[in-house]
Parts: structure tokens; C-alpha cells; sequence
């Protein structure tokens, strides 16, 4: 999924948001909601370490869906990504934007657990609860109101880091709590219920892992997990929810072998040991199902890459790959650990054949890319740049690549300009503007560049001088 950043119409500092509050939510035009959501998603890039691991983007991304197209607003659109974090967390930014904390995903004991937060985050968008949780934000121009939805969010997913450019507002304000109020999360739950079922996941697992939430945090008083703070789950919220659920048929909802793999590779990125993991995965690697023992067996080869054991890892892996040739997850890792030992000529190999198997698959096609870079093939890697479709060019990592490859060719004037959309999407605004000056220093600069150069400038400045009202109110 592509995010179109920096293509809008029309100067978002233009534009002073209405009223949010208002449920029906025709004060807030589906353009601006995409705008705001945008704007949000890159305040937040800067402030949290959100994975850009492409598989856990695209798994996230795929069980979202899948859940959002049987909500009750299927049309709407929305982009899941995965904080990388201990703590249990999900919230709901502006314009469908859903984060969920690794941790979350790691304490769910089944997929439908995991489902059920999903589809319960999913209904406070469709249900437009957000809008009245984030009243702070009303009536403030566009990027204001994206920056102080995100300082709430980062507030409360860690106090310690809510601090950066928007601490002045932070301060000042008196509303940075996300308020959900208790008819909120009791719709949350009723619509979130129906999406789950529609799903096919069992509808049960959400009074269940709530519960689990709840007792969890008896245990552990004030580190209870956030989720708790920002959803309050009561105990009669839990009995509901449970005999709503209780009237649906009953219905098994087997884990699928992504959702193993994923949780496997998250432990990996988590904060314990290669050691410690390694005895971790060979602890399981005989319990369970074959397909259980197989994501096992992938976390071990992570952990052996985490260890700088390529050699061990590989092997695993292309046994792995030969057990089960369909999983893309075991030829990526093999493509990846082969890139990273500097084997690019096989890592080439790799990413060719995932490539042809998946044209679609917008995250090969960048990791390939990356790959030619590193090789210092940047022709090849400018020319398969420059196919990609305009749909999927809005991508930090995409800029990214660009800049790199003019990099190579020595082609300054490009490099800083590509490195300011970079900075742009990825919520760091003044590095982009500083990018764009040294673009208009740098050799090899033209009048149809200086024409961009000049337009970019401007529009980066007016966002800075919007928050900077923001930080005087
Ligand atoms: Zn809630």
C-alpha cells in the first residue's frame, strides 16, 4: 500500500479543520480526513520506531483489511503498521491509520485475539469516536491538529518520548488524554464483534483476551498495559461483550502459518538476546503441530542471523524453503541474510525469482533495488526505479532509494532533493528544508529543478510556520 504524501491539490496549511466532533462527520471532508491522517502518520514516523520490516507491514496490513472490508464501512480506507514496542498497545489515529504495539501481537495466544483488537480499533474509526477523543484538536489548521493528535498518542504510548517538537503544546494543554468515553468502547465492541465474526475469527476470543488484559493488570498495578488506559476494560464491559459473543454459532478459527511466522520474526526484533532466543526456539522445536515446529524452526534461523550466524541461518532457511516452496517469508529472509553477508549477485538471484513470483509486490521490488545499490549497480537500480508505478512512488523508501542511486552517479543536486522527500515523509520537515538548500547549492541543478526546488521549499515552510503557531497558542 502506497501513502500519497505530498501530491495534494492544495496547501493543507489553508485549510482550519471544522469541528470534529460532529458524529455524522459531514464537517470533515474525506479529502481532508486523508490529509490529516497523512500528516498524522509522518508526525508519528519521527516520534515512535514503527517497523518498515515489509514482512510484518504486509502481514498487518493484509489481517486489517481483511477485517476492515467486513466492518460496517467497507469502503473506508485505512493503513495498519506495527509499533515496535513491549508494551500492549493498539490505538486509532485520524483517517484510518491503525498502530499496533509488537507486544500486543506477542501476548495474543491466537490470531483471533489479535483480530479482536484489531476489528474493536477498526469500529472506533467507522464509528467516528476518535474525532470527539481528540477534541483538543478542533478548529486548528491541518498540520497543527495532525502534530497534537500525534503528541497525544506518543504521550500515551510512552510518557518518556512525548516530548520533541510539540512539547510547547504538550505543556499547555490541559486535554492530552485520548477520551473515550464508556459508550464508546461498548459500541467499539458490539460493531468491532460483528466485523470479527464476518471475518470467520471467533468471536469468543474477544471477551477472552480482554479478560486476560484485565488480569494482567492486577498483576502488574501501575504498568498495566496501556491499552487498559486508553480503552478502559471493566469487568461488566468483559461480561457484555462475552454474551454477545455467546450468540453467535460457535465457530474454531484455526491460526494461519503467517501469523505464526510473524510473531516468530517479532520476537526476534524484541529486546532479548540472540542467545537467549536461540535456547527460546529450541526449547519448542518438538512441540505442536508440524506447522507449529516450522515457524519455530524460522525463528531460529532469525535468531542465528541476529547472532551473525549466516552460515546456520541460511541452512535452516533453504530447508525451510524446500519443505514448504510457497512461503515467500523463508526466500525473503534467504535474499535479505545473502544481501547483508554482501553475496549480492545471489541475493540478486533471490529477489529476481520473489519478483516473478509476486509482480504485484511492491516491497521485493524495493529490497531488490536496495540490493542493486549496494552492488553500486545504480543505472539498474535507477531504471528499475523509474518503472514503478506513480501509485506506489509515495513511499519514504522509495525517495530514499532515489537519493542513494543519484548518490552513486554523483549527482548531487538530486540527491539532497530526493533526501527532502524522504525527510518530508517521514515527519522531519526542517531536515528537509535544509535538504532542499543544498539542493539549490549543489552542481547539476536546471531550471525545471530549481522551479521544483523553489515550489517544495515553500510548502515545507508553510508547515513549519503553522506548527509554530501551534507552539504560541
Ligand atoms: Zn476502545
Amino acid at each position: 500500500l502506497a501513502l500519497s504524501v505530498s501530491s495534494l491539490a492544495y496547501s493543507a496549511n489553508d485549510i482550519k479543520l471544522p469541528d470534529m466532533g460532529d458524529s455524522t462527520g459531514t464537517l470533515i471532508s474525506p479529502l481532508q480526513e486523508k490529509a490529516l491522517g497523512e500528516s498524522f502518520f509522518r508526525n508519528i514516523q519521527s516520534q515512535l520506531p514503527i517497523s518498515n520490516d515489509p514482512d510484518i507491514q504486509q502481514y498487518i496490513q493484509s489481517i486489517g483489511q481483511h477485517i476492515a472490508s467486513h466492518s460496517d464501512n467497507p469502503q473506508q480506507a485505512f493503513y495498519f503498521f506495527v509499533v515496535l514496542s513491549q508494551d500492549i498497545n493498539a490505538f486509532a489515529g485520524p483517517g484510518g491509520f491503525i498502530g499496533i504495539n509488537s507486544g500486543l501481537i506477542l501476548n495474543s495466544e491466537s490470531e483471533s485475539e489479535l483480530a479482536s483488537v484489531i476489528a474493536h480499533e477498526i469500529a472506533h474509526v467507522t464509528q467516528r469516536h476518535i474525532y470527539r477523543a481528540y477534541e483538543a484538536a478542533n478548529r486548528m489548521t491541518l498540520p497543527a491538529a495532525a502534530a497534537m493528535i500525534a503528541a497525544i498518542i506518543v504521550a500515551t504510548q510512552a510518557p518518556e518520548m512525548g516530548i520533541g517538537a510539540v512539547s510547547a503544546i504538550q505543556a499547555g494543554s490541559a486535554q492530552m488524554q485520548i477520551n473515550f468515553t464508556r459508550d464508546n468502547e461498548q459500541e467499539a465492541d458490539r460493531v468491532g464483534l460483528q466485523s470479527l465474526a464476518r471475518a470467520n475469527f471467533d468471536p469468543r476470543s474477544m471477551p477472552a483476551f480482554f479478560e486476560k488484559l484485565q488480569q494482567a493488570s492486577r498483576y502488574y498495578g501501575t504498568g498495566a498495559p496501556e491499552f487498559l488506559r486508553t480503552h478502559p476494560i471493566t469487568s461488566s464491559r468483559i461480561a457484555d461483550t462475552r454474551g454477545r459473543a455467546e450468540t453467535y454459532p460457535y465457530r474454531q478459527s484455526a491460526d494461519s502459518q503467517m501469523y505464526r511466522l510473524i510473531k516468530a520474526k517479532l520476537r526476534t526484533l524484541g529486546p532479548s538476546s540472540a542467545d537467549d532466543l536461540i535456547v527460546f526456539f529450541e526449547k519448542r522445536l518438538s512441540i505442536g503441530t508440524q506447522k507449529q515446529r516450522e515457524a519455530m524452526q524460522y525463528g531460529l534461523a532469525l535468531s542465528y542471523a541476529k547472532k551473525q550466524n549466516t552460515e546456520q541461518a541460511s541452512t535452516l532457511l533453504k530447508k525451510l524453503h524446500q519443505s514448504d516452496p510457497q512461503q515467500t517469508l523463508y526466500l525473503s529472509s534467504l535474499a535479505r541474510i545473502s544481501s547483508l553477508n554482501g553475496d549480492f549477485t545471489v541475493a540478486d538471484s533471490y529477489y529476481q525469482s520473489l519478483q516473478t513470483d509476486y509482480p504485484e509486490n511492491q516491497s521485493f521490488k524495493r529490497e531488490g533495488i536496495a540490493n542493486l545499490i549496494k552492488a553500486k549497480k545504480a543505472q539498474r537500480a535507477l531504471q528499475q526505479l523509474k518503472a514503478i508505478p506513480y501509485a506506489f512512488q509515495h513511499h519514504s523508501q522509495y525517495y530514499l532509494l532515489l537519493a542513494q542511486s543519484y548518490g552513486l552517479l554523483k549527482k548531487t543536486a538530486y540527491l539532497h532533493r530526493y533526501m527532502a522527500e524522504y525527510y518530508y515523509v517521514t515527519g522531519q520537515t526542517s531536515t528537509a528544508i535544509m535538504q532542499i538548500k543544498l539542493a539549490q547549492q549543489a552542481k547539476g541543478n536546471n531550471f525545471y529543478l530549481a522551479a521544483i526546488l523553489e515550489d517544495r521549499l515553500q510548502f515545507f515552510k508553510a508547515e513549519i510556520t503553522a506548527l509554530k503557531h501551534l507552539e504560541n497558542l
